[in-house]
């Protein structure tokens, strides 16, 4: 039988080739023993994929025994190979066209699933964290909204991402020592009203697809993103929901969103026993421009762009973001109800996209948003992309990143 919370009572999985990036950073030792997630975002992947820039040579396999030989007691991967993955944006489209569902099963869920059922590592936890970015963008970046995009239409109409979570959902699942937890984006993306209950019930239709409830163990935001687990110097009222920062949005930070998601899941008929966790990898907003307090002073705009810690132009900006900080150090049960654990699942130091059009096998396109001289759409307010320079393709490691995320590390480091 499961235990209610998977990270707690252990030591996480150490990727021992994200920490070699990590070492090869001035100070990267200060960091490079934590826990992250193994991405597997290709079929080749599974096996391991040493031409990809973004993973080594080692797959599956190779991270689960390694994982046993450091006497972890759980292992994170990330399953990322959905049809016509990242339907919103370039950056990190995937292999699979829009009607590969069957491949998507056969050659991706399937072999997974088969390591992760090797009674060799029945004794470590096992957790899944499901399909970044996906059901959200059916609900945010479909027709009738300003930021349709064409792909999320074909993939709401087609519904391959549900029937690829389902299936991803009920095969993991299966498994008695193996944990899923679905994305669900971050609260600068669901946390207004249109968007809010949506997603939570598009989530747990998907989640009842698979046939079981009891499939889902809980769920994670703000995956790969950079929004504030706490603004300590902004509350959300009346008053502060028509800034622009906020724009009447119900949550300005992740650990209130996760926690009414939470009820809200629950709401929707998803077991009472689920738990969050919070990707922190990227989310601290240390440094120097941290603000100390709250601004009382000028505009309201001024006021909150003056309080808030989280430095970005827009919660829209998603790529490499220029000033972030490195997030509170991965720990199960950290404190506020309802959160099993913070994680880190980006590897720190890892692109979110390439800064130009840089070609490449894998698959991976160019979006502006990672172009720090691109001036914005409507998803960010027409405001520039926030994104760091002469930035690899999505994936590949990025010393510089690394460096500025590390002296801007909260808690410092
Ligand atoms: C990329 C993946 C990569 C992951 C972790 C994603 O944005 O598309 O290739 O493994 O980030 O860095």
């Amino acid at each position: 039988s499961k235990v209610d919370n998977p990270y707690a009572g252990g030591r996480g999985y150490n990727n021992p080739e994200w920490k070699a990036k990590a070492e090869a950073v001035a100070g990267g030792s200060r960091i490079s023993s934590n826990p992250t997630a193994v991405w597997i975002d290709r079929i080749a992947a599974i096996e391991g994929s040493p031409n990809s820039q973004s993973n080594g040579p080692w797959g599956v396999e190779e991270h689960l025994l390694e994982a046993v030989r450091q006497g972890a007691s759980y292992i994170q991967f990330v399953i990322y190979n959905l049809p016509g993955r990242d339907c919103s944006a370039l950056a990190s489209n995937g292999e699979l066209g829009p009607t590969e569902i069957n491949r998507y099963k056969t050659e991706y869920i399937d072999p997974i699933a088969a390591y992760q059922a090797d009674p060799r590592f029945a004794n470590l936890r096992i957790i899944n964290i499901v399909e970044i970015d996906s059901l959200p963008n059916l609900i945010t970046n479909v027709s009738g909204r300003a930021s349709a995009k064409p792909i999320c239409d074909t993939m709401k109409a087609n519904g391959n991402y549900q029937a690829g979570i389902a299936y991803a959902l009920q095969k993991f699942g299966a498994i008695g020592n193996v944990y899923n937890y679905i994305d669900a984006g971050h609260h600068g993306w669901i946390g207004w009203d249109d968007n809010f209950r949506p997603t939570a019930q598009l989530i747990a239709d998907t989640v009842r697809l698979s046939g079981s409830t009891a499939n889902v163990h809980g769920f994670i935001s703000n995956t790969s993103n950079y929004s504030a687990l706490v603004e300590p110097y902004i509350t959300v009222n009346d008053q502060t929901r028509p800034s622009k920062w906020i724009d009447w949005n119900r949550y300005n930070d992740e650990t209130s969103y996760v926690q009414a998601l939470r009820r809200e899941l629950i709401t929707q008929g998803m077991p009472s026993t689920i738990g969050m966790v919070i990707d922190t990898s990227r989310n601290g907003w240390g440094g120097a421009a941290r603000p100390t307090g709250p601004r009382t002073t000028g505009t309201l705009d001024e006021q909150i762009n003056g309080s808030k810690i989280d430095r970005r132009i827009h919660k829209g900006n998603w790529c490499n973001q220029s000033g972030a900080g490195i997030g509170e150090r991965p720990r199960a049960n950290p404190g506020p109800e309802g959160i099993d654990a913070y994680v880190w699942v980006k590897p720190p130091g890892e692109s979110d996209g390439s800064s130009r059009l840089i070609d490449n096998p894998d698959g991976k396109g160019f979006d502006r948003m990672c172009d720090p001289t691109y001036t914005g759409n409507v998803l960010n307010g027409n405001n520039m992309s926030g994104a760091l320079p002469d930035a690899p393709i999505s994936g590949a490691f990025f010393p510089a990143q690394l460096t500025q995320l590390m002296q801007n590390a909260y808690p410092p480091l």
